[in-house]
C-alpha cells in the first residue's frame, strides 16, 4: 500500500520505518528538516528506501491510499486536516485517514466528521508504549471510529503495534488515552518520590527499584522506564533524559484530562496535582526533556 506518513518525531519516525519494513511504500513528511533527514538516514542504514522528498503533506499524500499522522497536539492535527486548504479537502474519496497523535476527543470528532462528509474512512488511534514500543512495533492502539474504518486500518496498525483496542465511536480512543496518560503521569511522580526517599536514606536505587518492581509497588515505570539515571541502561534517564516522551507532551495530556474532567464534572485530584508538578518542571526549563526527569523535583542537587 502507498502510505503518506505525516510527523516523523520520536514516535512517527520509527512507526513509518516499521511500515516500510513490512513492504509498504511510505511517503514521509515533517515540517522539520532535521526529523526528515534523520528518518532518511535511518532508512538507508537499514536498506529501506523510505521516500522523504515531499515538500508538503499534500505532496506526500499524492497517490496514497492511506494517510497516517503523528503530530504533537490538537492544533497541529486540525491545521493539517481541516479548512479549505486542509488535507481532507484534497484526498480522493475512500482514502483511509488514521490519526495516531494524542489530541482532544473534540478535535478527533471534528476531524472524523469532516472526513465522513468527504467519504473518507477515519479513525483516531492514539498509542501507548513509548519510543521503545514504536521502534519494536509493539505499541498499543486505542481506537475510536466505525468498525468498517478500523477493519481497513487494522492490517497497518498490526505492523506498528501488538495490541489494538476498539474503545468506541470517534473520539473514544482519545478518551481512553487521556485516562491512561493521567495514570502514567501520576505513577511516574509516585515512583520518583519513592526512589528519591530511598536514596536520601542511603539505599542503592538499583536494589530499591528491584525490590519495589517485585513488590506491591511494581509498575510500568519500574519495569521499563526507571526515572533514576543509571538504573536502566535503555531508559531516557540514562541518556540525559533525551528523546522519549517530552515533559511538555505529558503536560499537554494532563491538561486534556483536566479539561475533560471539568466538562464531565469528574473528580481527578491527583491528575490535577500531577499537571501542576509537570508545569513547574516545564517552567524550570525541562519541557523538552523526557517526562521521567520529573524525579529532579525530588532529588538533591548537591
Ligand atoms: P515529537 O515532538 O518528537 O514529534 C512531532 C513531530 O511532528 C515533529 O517532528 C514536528 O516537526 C512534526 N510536526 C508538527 N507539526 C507538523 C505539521 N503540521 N506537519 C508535519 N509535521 C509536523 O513528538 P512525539 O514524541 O513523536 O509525539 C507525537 C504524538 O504522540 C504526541 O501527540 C504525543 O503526545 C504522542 N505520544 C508520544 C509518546 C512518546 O513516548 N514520545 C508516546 C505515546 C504518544
Amino acid at each position: 500500500m502507498k502510505i503518506a506518513f505525516i510527523g516523523l518525531g520520536n514516535m512517527g519516525g520509527p512507526m513509518a520505518l516499521n511500515l516500510q519494513k513490512a513492504g509498504h511504500s511510505v511517503q514521509a513528511f515533517d515540517l522539520s528538516k532535521a526529523a526528515t533527514d534523520k528518518l532518511a538516514a535511518e532508512g538507508s542504514a537499514l536498506g529501506l528506501p523510505i521516500a522523504t522528498h515531499a515538500a508538503s503533506a499534500a505532496e506526500a499524500a499524492q497517490g496514497a491510499q492511506a494517510v497516517i499522522s503523528m503530530l504533537p497536539a490538537s492544533q497541529h492535527v486540525e491545521s493539517l486536516y481541516l479548512g479549505d486548504q486542509g488535507l481532507l479537502s484534497q484526498l480522493p474519496a475512500g482514502t483511509l485517514v488514521i490519526d495516531c497523535s494524542t489530541i482532544s476527543a473534540d478535535s478527533a470528532k471534528k476531524v472524523a466528521a469532516a472526513a465522513g462528509a468527504r467519504g473518507l474512512p477515519c479513525i483516531d488511534a492514539p498509542v501507548s508504549g513509548g519510543t521503545g514500543g514504536a521502534i519494536a512495533g509493539t505499541l498499543t492502539f486505542m481506537v475510536g471510529g466505525e468498525d468498517a474504518a478500523l477493519a481497513l486500518a487494522r492490517p497497518l496498525l498490526e505492523k506498528m503495534g501488538a495490541n489494538i483496542f476498539h474503545a468506541g465511536a470517534a473520539g473514544a480512543g482519545q478518551t481512553a488515552k487521556i485516562c491512561n496518560n493521567m495514570l502514567l503521569g501520576i505513577l511516574m511522580i509516585g515512583t520518583s518520590e519513592a526512589l528519591a526517599l530511598g536514596v536520601a536514606n542511603g539505599l542503592d536505587p538499583k536494589v530499591l527499584s528491584e525490590i519495589m518492581r517485585r513488590s506491591s509497588g511494581g509498575n510500568w515505570a519500574l519495569e521499563k522506564y526507571n526515572p533514576m539515571p543509571g538504573v536502566m541502561e535503555t531508559a531516557p534517564a540514562s541518556k540525559g533524559y533525551a528523546g522519549g516522551f517530552g515533559t511538555d507532551l505529558m503536560l499537554k495530556d494532563l491538561g486534556l484530562s483536566q479539561e475533560n474532567a471539568t466538562a464531565v464534572k469528574a473528580a481527578t485530584p491527583l491528575g490535577g496535582m500531577a499537571r501542576h508538578l509537570y508545569a513547574v518542571h516545564s517552567l524550570a526549563g525541562q519541557g523538552g526533556h523526557d517526562f521521567s526527569s520529573i524525579i529532579q523535583l525530588f532529588t538533591s542537587k548537591k
